[in-house]
């Protein structure tokens, strides 16, 4: 008879990493560098069936399963059991005449946005190309243009996922897992592939603006007028960043905390009358917006490549006030440790309701705010009081939070992450599919 070690191996086409293999670092090298995976094998899937054959592997020997794409949004690691780790699936095709995409479970935005461009076509993609399409799509996926056409989640077709019972199914509209999965990240299987819509989409007008700490008391009131007075083609947000004083950086913001606006829409006249709007209000140090492809927006909002660790939080809000901006704003400037702050508006399609059940909750915040710090040099208190600080000014307001944006170890219910309907969805799905918690408490 097999052992079923060896068993694993031979039905695996991927790798089989085992504790102690010295490829295991590189394997689970991921974003977030915090909380790392130590469990007992790694399984690099190539496709479903080696999905099917870890999970099973996992469920005959009693062992917890956790997946990991690019790492993200890493929280917690395994101190045993296994990983399956998805980068070896990025296959991505498009569809040209049904709008749609299917997408391996390691695709990243990157892929996606770039096999669709060469047809007209763009997926409701987020702030960063390094992403993973599932992930960002199963907690629903903000995307820089959602508020004009909703949530990454609301374009979700159907998903292929292999459940703790190691059986492989299609989900589509009619099925409350899929109902789960799209926004509710469940976390009762691994998702092998999803299908998702894409809308035309050519050239937009895009960029960021850094402007003076300083200029805050000017500079607020605009963000937040525009946020709420601009049409839903044009996205918008506020960065508070404390840039690196580094030689590569540009002289002007080197070493400083800065604003940095960033906008974007497809209609021209709208992201320049957006930008127009800024630079009355404050003198820009650096930047500007400029005519670019779907395939260049990462270069929008122009977050940090270089994987660390890092904890985030944020709140949702139903509306902001130009006092509550300014006084998240001051609070990120004045705070003991670096603190990057995110403000983006939501609202427009990312209100509406979706075409059919699904697992978003909060529809209708108008605004998030987000807070983010490296913790390399940190103490997590420390870190943890700077982003309550940062927050308070809305914390009261809160509707609840998101938790594609909880980051690291940052400490968050359940009942700040989903509407009681949605709890109650994802108690049903996680009864029905993975009553034995293989996958973790959701
Ligand atoms: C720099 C940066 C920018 C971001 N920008 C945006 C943004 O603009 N909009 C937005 O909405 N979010 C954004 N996010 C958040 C991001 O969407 C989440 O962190 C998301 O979970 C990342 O998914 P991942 O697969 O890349 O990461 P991973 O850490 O690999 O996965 C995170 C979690 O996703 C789930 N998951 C991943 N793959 C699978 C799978 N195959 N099956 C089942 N579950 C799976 C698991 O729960 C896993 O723990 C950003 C994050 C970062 C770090």
């Amino acid at each position: 008879m097999r052992s079923t070690e060896t068993a694993l191996t031979s039905d695996v086409r991927g790798a089989v990493l085992r504790r102690g293999d010295d490829r295991l670092p590189d394997e689970l090298a991921g974003f977030q560098t915090a909380h790392p995976h130590r469990p007992d094998v790694v399984v690099g899937a190539r496709d479903a069936d080696d999905v099917v054959a870890a999970v099973r592997h996992a469920a005959a020997h009693d062992l917890p399963v956790a997946v990991q794409a690019t790492g993200h949004g890493h929280t917690t690691g395994l101190e045993r059991g296994v990983v399956v780790t998805t980068g070896r699936m990025r296959g991505v095709s498009v569809d040209p005449v049904s709008r749609t995409a299917r997408v391996g479970a390691g695709a990243r935005s990157a892929d996606l946005v770039g096999a669709a461009a060469g047809h007209g076509l763009a997926p409701v993609s987020g702030s960063f190309p390094g992403v993973g399409v599932v992930g960002y799509t199963l907690g629903g996926g903000l995307g820089l243009l959602g508020r004009e056409h909703g949530w990454a989640s609301d374009h979700l077709r159907a998903a292929e996922v292999v459940t703790a019972d190691g059986i492989l199914r299609r989900v589509g509209p009619g099925d409350e897992l899929f109902a789960a999965l799209r926004g509710g990240r469940p976390e009762v299987g691994i998702v092998t592939a999803v299908e998702v819509g894409l809308v035309p989409l050519g050239e937009v007008v895009g960029g960021g603006l850094f402007v003076e700490a300083e200029d805050a008391g000017r500079l607020v009131p605009v963000v937040r007028r525009l946020g709420d007075e601009a049409p839903e083609s044009l996205g918008i947000s506020l960065g508070v960043v404390p840039v690196p004083d580094l030689d590569v950086v540009p002289a002007p913001i080197r070493g400083r905390t800065v604003l940095h606006v960033r906008l974007v829409a497809p209609d021209a006249a709208v992201a320049r009358a957006a930008e127009d709007a800024v630079r009355e209000a404050a003198p820009v140090l650096l930047g500007g917006l400029r005519e670019l492809p779907w395939t260049e927006s990462g270069s929008i909002v122009g977050e940090p490549e270089v994987p660390h660790a890092y904890e985030g939080t944020n709140v949702l809000v139903t509306t902001l006030s130009d006092e509550a901006l300014g006084s998240v704003v001051a609070a990120a400037r004045s705070a003991s440790v670096g603190c990057v702050v995110d403000v983006r508006r939501l609202g427009g399609a990312l209100a509406r309701p979706a075409d059919g059940p699904d697992a978003v909750s909060f529809r209708d915040a108008g605004w998030i705010v987000r807070v983010l710090s490296s913790t390399e040099g940190e103490s997590t208190a420390a870190v943890r009081a700077a982003h309550a600080a940062v927050l308070a000014p809305v914390a009261d307001a809160g509707l609840g939070r998101m938790a594609a944006f909880v980051y690291g170890g940052s400490p968050v219910s359940a009942a700040e992450l989903h509407s009681p309907a949605v709890r109650e969805l994802l108690a049903r799905v996680r009864a029905e599919h993975d009553p034995r918690g293989v996958f973790g408490p959701c």
